[in-house]
């Protein structure tokens, strides 16, 4: 019995191993499909070759990493920081599945609903919003896409993005939010059918733009905790909170009080910054201005701990009840409230 339930958890490891790389998602038509707007070779060149070399790609930069099991959107939320192959590679896998599910050879030619309404209201009409889009794509020197997104206060948005680049990443600073629509601008995108003339491309892609497959994404963006997830990651003062606390919660687990006796002055200062700096608008809740507080006081009393030279366990439980108080806001900001 104990052999079988080791072979048994061998196998879900290896299975679940397996689950955990990425794959070229289906296309759900014909690489002929999408003609006369996009050629059938630009297609299966574009999908079989260069989206497939992402997720190659990709899967060997996450080889024996623990963000192999995180799914790629949340992955991209830490792109920069996590390096130019996870960044250009895990983009690259992102950005053309979105790309491939927002064009239909039978596309809806207009949105409808709520999407139609909040276009309105940003752009005031659906034609401006491509006018937006277009321009953006045109003035994008080298590769890139433009982008029509939700923000964290949920509103409509429209940038442009260089390489595989995309909103959810934190490479995109002030343009952060979950992609509803994504055109490809990268010469791979258009050059066989229109060689130099991205804004002829940029002209006829819109006849295989699906807003039924946009309104769909609009739909899930608005609900998504992906939203809060990005949100969260444009607290600037509450990151740098926490690499302090990461540099010196870990090593007190493994015994090491060097790092908290040098940066107990400082770990104050960073909860200080928690308070006064600019936290994002729907972080702005009683609760977490309280947990704040608490952040404030635990940082000053463990400080004076330091100073004053107390023993080592108060010192420890001290760190461990202002760590607890940390994940209290990041619970907080987590939650779909
Ligand atoms: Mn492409």
């Amino acid at each position: 019995m104990k052999k079988f339930s080791t072979l048994l958890c061998a196998v879900l490891i290896s299975a679940s191993f397996i689950y955990a790389q990425h794959s070229l998602p289906p296309l759900n038509y014909a690489y002929t499909a999408l003609q006369p707007y996009i050629d059938a070779q630009t297609m299966e060149i574009h999908y079989s070759k260069h989206h497939q070399a992402y997720v190659n790609n990709l899967n060997k930069a996450l080889e024996g990493s623990r963000a192999a099991a995180l799914p790629i959107d949340e992955l991209l939320i830490a792109a920069e920081r996590r390096g130019a192959d996870i960044r250009n590679n895990g983009g690259g896998h992102y950005n053309h599945t979105l790309f491939w599910e927002i064009l239909s050879p039978t596309p809806k030619k207009a949105p409808t609903g709520a999407l139609s309404t909040a276009i309105n209201e940003t752009f005031t009409s659906l034609d401006s919003l491509k006018k937006a889009m277009n321009a953006g794509a045109a003035a994008r020197f080298g590769s890139g896409w433009v982008w029509l997104y939700v923000n964290p206060a949920k509103k409509l948005a429209v940038c442009t993005s260089p390489n595989q680049d995309n909103p959810i990443m934190d490479a995109s600073g002030e343009h952060r939010g979950i992609p509803v629509l994504g055109i490809d601008v990268w010469e791979h995108a258009y050059y066989l059918q229109y060689q130099n003339r991205r804004n002829d491309y940029l002209q006829y892609v819109w006849e295989v733009i699906d807003w039924a497959a946009v309104e769909k994404k609009y739909e899930a963006a608005l609900k998504s905790p992906l939203l809060k997830l990005i949100e969260k990651d444009t607290w600037t003062e509450l990151k740098q909170f926490h690499t302090v606390m990461a540099q010196t919660f870990h090593p007190m687990e493994d015994g090491n009080l060097t790092p908290i006796k040098t940066r107990s002055a400082e770990m104050v200062a960073k909860a200080k910054a928690v308070k006064t700096g600019n936290t994002p608008a729907s972080f702005r809740t009683p609760e977490i201005n309280k947990a704040i507080d608490e952040l404030v006081m635990g940082s000053e009393a463990l400080h004076k701990l330091v100073t004053s030279k107390a023993k080592d366990n108060k010192i420890v439980d001290s760190l461990t009840k202002l760590h607890d108080t940390f994940h209290v806001i990041q619970g907080l900001c987590s939650d779909d409230h």
